[in-house]
């Protein structure tokens, strides 16, 4: 049996009103899926999806039109309390007050939580997203990554099983990308519950455990990460060739075959039909010699395309 569901959301409908010129929008169409404890769990989706519009409303900012959600086995409807205690939310926006340094940040934080002065940790967790020696500066002399993962911090003072960023990774340099990763994993490795949002393929691929694809409001994809790579079905061989062929090598099992060079032919296959083998076989059967041959992985974006073309933006 799966583990239980460190967050359930089902029937999940957004529908914001018109407001000025922006007319009305449905920011979310019907989505249903459960995170699994324990995981980091992706959802991913371009520019406009609705990913903040779900984690807005599982941090109570913003109200939902229909469906529920549940987190660590509370409804945010029926257990506000302990379903707010259960999570922490990361902002994609940065925002401080400038003269509180990262110590006060998190005791004040802390403070709204109500977490006991004596159970308070903030020193412990500044040490945990590599602050410890900037518990005293103040936040506006910190760069951006420290206030990233002062965010980071913040969000954990309450202790909460699961923990939300939006979008960690927007618009940060690769050096931060990879720290924010890493600070990621030795949270998870701890046995906190991680879903962030992301727009980059790459980061899903690299770091969740599971993806859920989210485009125009719409759940498209729920999967383990490894299981929706694989679905990606096309397969490229890349072929260097001794002369300039005249014809291109035919096979039922080919979906394409064509001329990118003088001496060089793409050849795209179904990986479920065919294999680079066969591919060459054919080719040389033609009478080409074959002087190069690489092959091109499918990955998550070939997946992505495919099930983001298909997809239609509801009126
Ligand atoms: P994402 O985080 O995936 O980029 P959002 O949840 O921010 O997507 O936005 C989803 C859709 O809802 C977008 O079309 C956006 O313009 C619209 N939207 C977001 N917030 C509001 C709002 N407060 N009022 C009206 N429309 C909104
Ligand atoms: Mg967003």
């Amino acid at each position: 049996m799966e583990s239980p569901a460190a967050i359930s959301i089902n029937n999940l409908v957004k529908r914001y009103a018109p407001a000025g010129n922006a007319p009305a929008k449905l920011a979310l169409n019907d989505v249903s899926f459960d995170v699994p404890q324990g995981q980091i769990f992706g959802l991913l989706g371009p520019n406009g999806a609705g990913k903040s519009t779900l984690i807005n409303i599982l941090a109570g900012l913003v109200m939902k039109t229909s469906g529920t959600a549940e987190i660590w086995g509370f409804d945010i409807d029926k257990d506000i309390r302990n379903a707010k205690r259960s999570i922490g939310i990361v902002p994609q926006e940065i925002v401080f007050d400038p003269f509180f340094t990262p110590f006060e940040v998190l005791e004040n934080q802390a403070g709204l939580y109500g977490v006991p002065k004596a159970a308070r940790k903030s020193l412990e967790l500044l040490g945990q997203v590599h602050l410890a020696d900037k518990a005293q500066a103040y936040a506006r002399t910190l760069s951006g990554g420290m206030k990233r993962r002062l965010l980071i911090a913040k969000a954990l003072v309450h202790t909460p099983p699961v923990i939300v960023l939006d979008e960690p990774t927007a618009g940060v340099d690769v050096e931060l990308r990879r720290q924010l990763w890493e600070l990621v994993s030795e949270l998870n490795a701890g046995g906190v519950t991680v879903v962030l949002t992301t727009h980059y393929l790459e980061e899903a691929e690299q770091l969740c455990d599971r993806i859920a694809i989210i485009n125009h409001g719409q759940l498209i994809a729920n999967k383990p990460t490894r299981e929706l790579v694989e679905m990606a079905r096309e397969k490229v061989v890349v072929v260097t060739l001794d002369g300039d062929p005249d014809t291109l090598p035919m096979h039922p099992a080919f979906l394409k075959s064509e001329k990118t060079g003088e001496r060089t032919i793409e050849i795209t296959y179904d990986k479920d039909r065919s294999n680079a083998g066969e591919v060459l076989a054919a080719v040389q059967a033609q009478g080409l010699g074959i002087i190069d041959v690489t092959t091109r992985e499918a990955d998550l974006e070939d997946v992505f395309v495919h099930l983001t073309s298909a997809a239609k933006e509801p009126a």
